[in-house]
């Protein structure tokens, strides 16, 4: 039996993705050469990137008050852009923090301007997402924006719904879940994810964002990190990561061709829910560590009653074919990684690949 790919990301992509991928390396769309050595200015390219944007708007139904801009440096580098682009006078990033992610998400912001926390879950091993109830209230004179992380990667938690504060524009890190469930585009005001999880391969960083957010003076901006050069050269300003962008239009036309987004968050609920009733159905032999009522349809967090048992888990995982469920080197335990390029059998095999564990060792 082949080896099953559960890694935190990079991570599988559909056999029809890579089979169509390695064709474009030969010779694309019969322009006789491959997709890596077109001209970025050529008509053939051209195509690829436009349909890139077409597929993703297609997919996240994203309306004509969003951009879509193609860039580089991963989500890591918007930790830098956002506020460098939306912190001007007077202004406050106000960030929740819920994982490593979004600390690293609110220690750059600092380093750019003001930025306060208005909560955490750190308290509880980042357990949880934090409800509004029990956030720092927002000042009234508020002006700014809201940035948290949607899904948290390494802990396995995730926002059910994103919250809406009427006064600040919402700035969300869906790297690990963007493509996974519907968006609430009237309420996000900047999206931004890296296509290495969800939408294809590592190089390509997907930033959606608000039009109106673009306005207004950014001189002095080095150009690289300026949404609004971006923006006005429909991501070509400089030469884009063609090879990236053509495998994220693969996928993205792979997600549309196989259901749209209904399908895919259908089928993330279905994947998660597997695994975690094998979780709650086994008598504490595998113990989740987020709360129920956060847990993430995308990384399926979990350890077993002590460290040397979950090594033998581990190892024996890998002898079965199961590749990339350890849990994060900060976390210990085991992370399942449940993308958009990971099929139901796969997971049925690690079900029944637990079962028989726990069989075996309890
Ligand atoms: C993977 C991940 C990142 C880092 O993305 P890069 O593209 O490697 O910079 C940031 N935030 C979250 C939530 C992630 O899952």
């Amino acid at each position: 039996m082949g080896k099953l790919n559960f890694n935190p990301g990079p991570t599988a992509l559909p056999l029809e993705v890579l089979q169509k991928a390695k064709e474009g390396l030969s010779n694309f769309a019969d322009t006789g050469f491959s997709i890596l050595e077109l001209s970025h200015r050529s008509q053939a390219y051209q195509s690829i990137h436009d349909n890139a944007t077409k597929s993703l708007a297609a997919y996240l139904n994203i309306p004509d008050s969003h951009d879509i801009l193609l860039l580089q440096g991963g989500a890591s580098l918007q930790f830098t852009m956002v506020p460098m682009n939306l912190l001007g006078q007077k202004k406050t990033a106000y960030h929740i923090v819920t994982g490593s992610w979004s600390k690293k998400a609110y220690k750059e912001s600092k380093k750019i301007g003001p930025t306060e926390i208005l909560a955490s879950s750190k308290e509880r091993d980042f357990a949880y997402i934090p409800p509004e109830s029990e956030w720092k209230p927002v000042p009234e004179s508020a002006q700014g924006y809201l940035h948290i992380t949607s899904n948290n990667t390494i802990y396995g938690t995730q926002w059910r719904e994103l919250p809406h504060v009427s006064s600040l524009p919402l700035v969300v890190d869906m790297s690990s879940d963007i493509g996974t469930k519907p968006i609430p585009w009237e309420n996000v005001d900047i999206a931004y994810a890296g296509a290495q999880k969800n939408l294809g391969a590592a190089g390509v960083t997907v930033v959606v964002i608000r039009k109106d957010l673009l306005t207004g003076d950014s001189t002095g901006l080095p150009a690289m990190l300026d949404y609004r050069v971006h923006a006005e050269k429909g991501s070509l300003y400089n030469t884009p990561p063609t090879f990236n962008i053509f495998v994220l239009q693969l996928m993205v036309q792979w997600l549309n061709d196989q259901g749209g987004l209904q399908a895919f968050e259908a089928r993330s609920l279905d994947k998660s829910k597997r695994l975690y009733d094998v979780i709650d159905r086994s008598d504490d032999f595998y113990i989740g560590h987020a709360e129920r009522s956060s847990r993430s349809t995308m990384n399926v967090t979990f350890r077993l009653q002590d460290e040397e048992l979950t090594k033998v888990f581990l190892s024996k995982a890998n002898e079965a074919g199961i590749i990339g469920i350890n849990g994060h080197r900060s976390m210990g335990g085991c992370r399942v990684s449940l993308y958009n390029g990971i099929g139901i059998e796969a997971c049925e095999r690690l079900v029944d690949f637990m079962q028989a564990f726990k069989r075996n060792y309890s």
